[in-house]
């Protein structure tokens, strides 16, 4: 539910869904030739259907209840608001449990696809798996709210001096360009996460357990299976997709090093080796955009300032939105209900608190779609609100589904969504609707790329090894002892990155990181990256359009609409490479259309490189 930038997980109905405590015994199946308790006659095809229409009638009950508290928890955030939207959560994790114990009455019964289908996603749309021992459950719901609360409340405060939050030192991170000083709020921030090492290395045990007893082999095995690939499949698809993208990102490397040499001197940046991991703009090195100034061709004609026109402009937070919506009905979707203006969180309030997060949420999984966010006016946000409203155009094309197809066919696709059509959000686009009277000049292109490479090229290595590392923990490959080490070595061999002074074991590096230290499975990200160039792509075609993919802007084809829409509507109701079929013609995905998007740059990356020694 919670956005932080510049990847964002959307409020979903699985998403409150986080917890489920396994079964508490096997599944009961009566001999006939054992006596005892009378015996439940044999389960039948059509009682798997039944249960799962009941199913899915109770929980989309209560999900709508838990919805209803969350937003207000996250809109009025007073101590009642909690304890009432704990208590709203626990009703449904508690349904959760019950369901699914009883599920397990129908495995390996010959079930019509529909009905087959639904009782195993009941079991793969959660991200913890509590152990059958209610004490451990118990446990295990309190040392996942401890670690995220950790996070969440996470200070550095230097001795001497004010305490600072994540959003302080980020800011050093972004602006800051000296290198001591770099240091202080890098390794500052990694104080809060040292003291989660030992409730992590709990929470992994516990999680096993429960993830075992609903017949994963660990809890990294459930969240590939939300994949629905076989065994092994998805890391062998995950690093085909990072060697087709990979000559991409040395080369922005090379030349970002190159850059930073020449600022910062060969000492502190010396060639051949990795960055030091603080000098990049960003606490995790995952987003280099804040080093645009550092590493832009020198003779690039200077770009139009997004920012600057919507003030300009005078715009405001609901014009913002307006002109995203625009964007969905210029495709042929229907405008937004009058509820969702009515009742979503647009700016922050001037008397309380709430979660300015930006997410995007259904709270009947129908029609009351609404986003949460504090809007400012910049071009950022202008970015994040066409996204938002991806998720919630994507949650009201498939609320004709059965409950649990209510959701995108794998994680990626949600997150792919709304960068689609962010991606369309070019130049062309603000002239055609008035924001830019004049388009920038065809030699402005390599900045707008560069740009936006510090930012989804830069990523997709740390969006791949975020899951690496933990499907590694959880299989127990990567043992406590070595869980920071193994981070490190991660960090170096995907990203070209390494720690500005040395760590060891008595640090916990990855906790500094929200999804790790919240459980929120993260492979999602990389491949929403490689999806919405692919998806871009195919739209561009079947819009007719011919040209540059980085210039083409699908805004007013109805051909492209009706197109993704179709793949909308599937919702979760079929395994993702039929969806991936109906929009690109393709069951595989392909990371060449983010090749051909960046193309120019490589190009121009290349001859910049000439005469660096690229690698580490
Ligand atoms: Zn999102």
């Amino acid at each position: 539910m919670m956005r932080i930038h510049p990847v964002i997980v959307v409020a979903l109905p699985g998403a409150a869904l986080a917890l489920l405590a396994a079964c508490s015994e096997p599944p009961a199946r009566p001999s006939p030739a054992t006596p005892g308790p009378p015996a439940e006659p044999a389960p039948t095809a059509e009682e798997a259907a039944r249960f799962i229409e009941a199913t899915e009638s109770e929980l989309h009950e209560l999900s709508t209840d838990n919805n209803r508290a969350a937003w207000v928890a996250s809109t009025y955030i007073t101590f009642d608001t909690q304890i009432l939207s704990a208590a709203a959560s626990a009703k449904l994790l508690g349904a959760m449990t019950r369901y699914a114990q009883r599920a397990t009455r129908f495995a390996g019964l010959d079930l019509p696809y529909d009905v087959g289908r639904r009782i195993d996603l009941l079991r793969t749309s959660l991200t913890l798996y509590a152990p059958a021992d209610p004490k451990r459950t118990r446990e295990l719901s309190t040392l996942s709210s401890k670690l995220e609360a950790m996070y969440g409340a996470g200070k550095y405060c230097p001795a001497g001096g004010a305490c600072l939050d994540l959003q302080a030192l980020s800011r050093i991170l972004a602006k800051s360009r000296d290198p001591a000083e770099l240091e202080r709020a890098w390794v500052g921030w990694r104080t809060v996460s040292a003291p989660m090492r030992d409730d992590f290395t709990r929470l992994v045990a516990l999680t096993n357990e429960g993830a075992r007893e609903l017949g994963f082999k660990d809890t990294g095995d459930a969240w590939r299976a939300k994949y629905e690939m076989p065994e092994g499949a998805l890391p062998r698809e995950v690093d085909r997709l990072w060697a087709q993208v990979k000559p991409l990102y040395d080369a922005l490397h090379c030349h970002v090093r190159g850059r930073l040499a020449a600022r910062y001197g060969e000492e502190v940046v010396p060639d051949a080796r990795p960055i030091r991991a603080d000098l990049l703009g960003d606490m995790w090195a995952q987003d280099w955009s804040n080093l645009y100034d550092l590493v832009a061709p020198e003779e690039a004609a200077p770009i139009y300032d997004l920012d600057a026109v919507l003030k300009e402009k005078g715009f405001t937070p609901i014009q913002m939105v307006k002109t995203g919506e625009q964007f969905f009905v210029s495709l042929g979707f229907e405008p937004l209900p009058a509820t969702f203006w009515e009742r979503s969180l647009f700016v922050k309030p001037a008397d309380r608190d709430v979660v300015c997060h930006a997410s995007a949420w259904n709270i009947d999984d129908e029609d009351d779609l609404r986003i949460k966010m504090c809007i400012e006016i910049t071009a950022d946000d202008f970015q994040t609100i066409h996204h938002e409203l991806g998720h919630n155009f994507y949650q009201r094309a498939y609320n004709q589904r059965p409950l649990l197809y209510r959701d995108s066919p794998n994680p990626a696709f949600h997150e792919a969504l709304g960068d689609v059509i962010g991606l369309s959000v070019t130049s062309e686009y603000l002239q055609r609707i008035g924001l830019v009277s004049e388009l920038p000049p065809p030699s402005s292109d390599l900045s707008l790329l560069l740009r936006d490479a510090l930012n989804k090229v830069a990523f997709l290595p740390f969006g791949l090894l975020v899951d690496r590392w933990r499907w590694g923990v959880f299989s127990g490959e990567i043992p406590p002892s070595e869980y920071n080490a193994a981070w490190w070595e991660l960090r170096a061999r995907y990203q070209g990155v390494r720690p500005p002074v040395p760590r060891s074991e008595a640090d916990f590096d990855p906790g500094a990181k929200y999804h790790v230290a919240a459980s929120v499975p993260y492979i999602r990200y990389f491949l929403a990256h490689v999806l919405q160039f692919q998806i871009h792509r195919a739209l561009c075609e079947e819009a007719g359009y011919r040209g540059p993919l980085h210039r083409c802007t699908i805004h007013g084809s109805a051909r492209a609409g009706e197109k993704l829409r179709r793949m909308m509507e599937m919702g979760r109701s079929r395994p993702w490479p039929e969806a991936l079929e109906v929009v690109t013609g393709s069951r595989q995905m392909d990371a060449t259309a983010m090749l051909d998007y960046f193309a120019p740059l490589k190009e121009w990356l290349d001859q910049e490189n000439r005469g660096r020694t690229c690698g580490w």
